[in-house]
């Protein structure tokens, strides 16, 4: 067998969420159940939570997907007040379950359980000199080193030994922690990744990747966590610190709008599909050109797709039928290529397309085989043209945050102009939405770009983690 990524596209990072109340819920895990279905999309390697009932937590965890956890050997009596939970992506070599979050570990003053959205740029001085303290490690992830981290700084009170990790750890994290009868939500010093507020009619409180999670458990959205902000939940209600000693710059990863969140979610203000919609709007606007359809290729393109034919006039076709039932990776048989998975995953509506000139419209452009896989299975349904878009600018750099974008060897971007790039996918004509198109569909806000332009917010590592985790 072979696992075979059917799609070449950044991958998710990871998922967390977390419930605070003041009384043991008996339905605790089915709230958590549908919290991670709804982040499912962020993650679909490994899923776990912790459940605190007052005295102890309790870790579950699995390899797969939400289902395969709550399939799981969860005792279903299971009941709680405080719970966070994790859905977890990473590259191939440290996709285990030691590596699966949450991360529970005991110290001195009690149990500690931490989930981690992003990616740390100093984990590995941090474990080194951790190390050479004489802390031991069970897995590979940057989120043992923050628990570990917590332990050496706690000397009698967690609160003062999270502040001071969090100011020391350096990078991309969202972090949600149960400790001390408290949930605890902290935002990096640039808000790389995303952390929402809810709360419900039972004065519960939730925190969360995106709003999404908060819609699926029935909670009103309160705020987003600020960039370098510390949340504790507990019986007195919502505290919030301003831990980061460091100068706070809002700079929000700009793929979460672009590709990786869901539409409904609204991450810092602005509506996910809203701005997927814009940059079809925009992509139009560029550069115009005699089409009969357009094509969104699924999911994200589709809606950049819609804002395309709303600017442009030349009406929208659904055109390619995707097969929800292929994963992102898929097990295909030994013999199979990627062509193969691809034409498996996207089926064209060949009375639709023939004799017809489109225009294809997929959210970003990576390494560009699927792009010319697609080109290619337009043009055998019959198309006489096909012009490729791409509703996001040309990558060009790896990001450091938790995004599995780790080379630029992987980059078609990097290494080829606009005009090879077109040539190689075979499309008629071929446009990147550009970075000031970008930023305008996002509000003209600050944000992280740096897969793009190759500047980032913060300082980052000399080389990239082997283990990247999330
Ligand atoms: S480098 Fe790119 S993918 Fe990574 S956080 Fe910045 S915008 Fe997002």
């Amino acid at each position: 067998m072979n696992n075979i990524t059917t799609y070449d596209k950044p991958r998710e990072e990871c998922g967390v969420f977390g419930i605070y109340s003041k009384d043991i819920k008996k339905d605790i895990l089915k709230t958590l159940n549908y919290a991670l279905y709804s982040l499912q999309h962020r993650g679909q390697e490994s899923a776990g939570i912790t459940i605190s009932n007052y005295k102890h937590l309790f870790t579950y965890k699995a390899m797969g997907l939400v289902s395969d956890l709550f399939t799981s050997n969860i005792p279903k009596d299971t009941e709680g007040n405080i719970a966070i939970g994790h859905v977890r992506y990473s590259t191939t070599g440290a996709s285990k379950i030691e590596n699966a979050q949450p991360i529970e570990n005991l110290f001195r003053l009690g149990q500690i359980a931490i989930a981690h959205n992003g990616n740390l740029t100093n984990a590995e001085e941090l474990r080194y000199e951790l190390e050479e303290g004489g802390a031991t490690f069970n897995a590979t992830s940057d989120t043992e080193v923050i628990i570990k981290l917590i332990a050496r700084k706690t000397v009698s009170n967690f609160i003062e030994g999270i502040k001071e990790s969090v100011n020391i750890i350096k990078g991309a994290f969202a972090l949600v922690i149960v400790v001390d009868g408290k949930l605890i939500g902290v935002r990096d010093p640039y808000g790389i990744r995303p952390l929402c507020l809810g709360t419900n009619s039972n004065g519960d409180y939730f925190l969360a990747s995106e709003s999404c999670a908060l819609d699926a458990v029935g909670s009103k959205f309160v705020r987003d966590i600020e960039a370098g902000e510390m949340v504790i939940i507990d019986d007195e209600g919502v505290k919030s610190f301003k831990y980061a000693k460091e100068d706070v710059k809002h700079c929000p990863c700009a793929f979460e709008h672009i590709y990786f969140a869901r539409p409904e979610s609204n991450i810092d203000g602005i509506n996910v599909y809203n701005v997927r919609f814009q940059t079809g709007v925009l992509l139009a606007r560029q550069n115009k050109v005699d089409a009969d359809i357009v094509i969104g290729v699924q999911d994200s393109g589709t809606i950049a797709a819609l804002g395309f034919s709303q600017e442009s006039g030349i009406p929208y076709s659904i055109g390619l039928v995707k097969n929800r039932y292929i994963g992102r990776t898929f097990i295909m048989p030994e013999q199979s290529t990627r062509e193969e998975t691809v034409k498996l995953k996207f089926n064209p509506l060949k009375h639709l397309i023939d004799g017809k000139r489109v225009i294809l419209i997929d959210d970003s452009l990576v390494r560009g085989t699927t792009s010319r896989i697609l080109i290619d299975i337009v043009r055998r349904a019959g198309a006489k043209e096909v012009h490729f878009r791409s509703a996001s600018p040309v990558i060009k750099s790896p990001c450091y945050y938790g995004v599995d974008i780790s080379s630029k060897k992987e980059l078609i971007g990097a290494k080829l102009s606009v005009e090879e790039i077109r040539k190689e996918i075979n499309a008629d004509t071929l446009e990147y939405l550009t970075i000031e198109d970008m930023l305008e569909a996002l509000g003209n806000k600050n944000y992280c770009i740096g897969c793009f332009n190759g500047s980032y917010p913060t300082e980052i590592p000399k080389k990239v983690p082997i283990d990247k985790t999330c």
